[in-house]
């Protein structure tokens, strides 16, 4: 297989091309990070401490992982925001992650809670996800969105802190897993989920894309600020020595639990995504850091052999279990087809990644 010259892309990444030199389309077109201007910040904080209805002006989102630990230092240490941080329980959680989250909101003084949907009902989502369209990540990730919003109504409060980084850009799948016509419609497929079962799940289900933009532009929704995109960007590294020196966070990263040790299934979607995409998250990550000048591309290679992303991982069987899913079920989930749900999803996600794929394509034809 055809990998770029500069960073560690396969040619099966979505878009992907190469130059004369095998440089891929990406690390031709990457720009170093700049902040967003710090008044734009300054003016929205200003903006949430006026509006804040209750005791705290914003909700950090708090999975004990590192950006997340990050933004909730930044937002209690530099920033001197009044804060509730909430952890979104996917039912998944790692005890390395419940162990941060104690020790780093009880260093930094912040008020914390669990939002927890029930777990049965979890469990039953992922599996129909994941046997349907060959991804369980998609519930989870509308879950967090769904449930931040809920509970930044509840308390009155305006903002949400998010903890989205650069070096995570285009780490995700090429699927639209977030897509909540998608999601609906695999659950449809499935069978396995009641429509009671899902609405309660959504929570407060907005059907309409115009009604959702709305209710953002409006401020009948809480306003989401990607708070690092913000802030002068750290290394990975500095940001691993802050935490463990200011915060009592602890590092796993470099244990078998990955880089997101948070979640005990992420190993195992890696490795699907893997099988099923031909690269994973790693894959994507580590040629966001060789494009950032923080891994050398013979590291990442080293890396990639050593933690042979296309085997089984470990935890496969624990996440089969909880997840009730037959052992012999596995062979087809890694052979669903990539997007095998995507003409199901709301016009806004088909529009932007057809935005996206013109935008590339106009690249590859400038030949920038
Ligand atoms: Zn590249």
């Amino acid at each position: 297989m055809r990998i770029c010259s500069k960073c560690v892309l396969p040619e099966t990444y979505p878009e992907t091309s190469f130059d004369d030199n095998g440089v891929c389309n990406f690390c031709r077109s990457f720009r170093p990070f700049r902040p967003e201007p710090q008044a734009h910040l300054e003016k929205a904080l200003k903006k949430a401490r006026r509006e804040a209805k209750g005791q705290y002006e914003v909700l950090v989102p708090f999975s004990g992982g590192k950006d997340s630990s990050y933004v909730l230092y930044l937002a209690a240490k530099v920033y001197k925001l009044k804060i509730l941080s909430y952890t979104y329980d996917n039912g998944l959680l790692t005890p390395p992650s419940l162990d941060n989250i104690r020790a780093v909101t009880q260093t930094l003084g912040v008020d914390h809670l669990f939002f927890k949907p029930s777990a049965p009902l979890l469990m039953r989502l992922y599996k129909a996800a994941l046997v349907c369209s060959g991804e369980m990540c998609g519930p989870c990730g509308i879950g967090i969105v769904r449930s931040y919003r809920r509970v930044a109504m509840a308390y009155g409060i305006p903002v949400v802190l998010q903890g989205a980084v650069p070096m995570e850009e285009g780490s995700g799948s090429p699927e639209s897993i977030y897509d909540c016509a998608r999601f609906r419609a695999i659950m449809e497929t499935s069978g396995g989920v009641t429509k009671d079962e899902l609405e309660s799940f959504f929570m407060f289900p907005i059907r309409s894309e115009l009604a959702e933009f709305i209710m953002l532009r409006f401020g009948k929704l809480p306003r989401e600020i990607p708070l690092l995109y913000y802030h002068p960007r750290k290394s990975e590294q500095e940001v691993r020595d802050l935490l463990v020196n200011e915060t009592g966070w602890k590092d796993m990263s470099e244990t078998n639990l990955s880089k997101h040790f948070d979640c005990l299934a992420e190993p195992f979607t890696n490795y699907v995504r893997e099988k099923r995409l031909g690269y994973s998250r790693r894959t994507c990550q580590y040629s966001n850091l060789i494009r950032l000048g923080e891994m050398t591309r013979e590291e990442a290679v080293r890396r990639l052999q050593e933690e042979k992303p296309d085997e089984e991982p470990p935890c496969t069987n624990q996440v089969l279990e909880r997840l009730d899913v037959p052992r012999q079920a596995l062979d087809g989930v890694l052979r669903v087809p990539p997007l095998a749900y995507e003409e199901n999803c709301m016009r806004k996600s088909r529009v932007l990644s057809m935005a996206r794929a013109a935008k590339r394509t106009l690249k590859r034809v400038l030949g920038k």
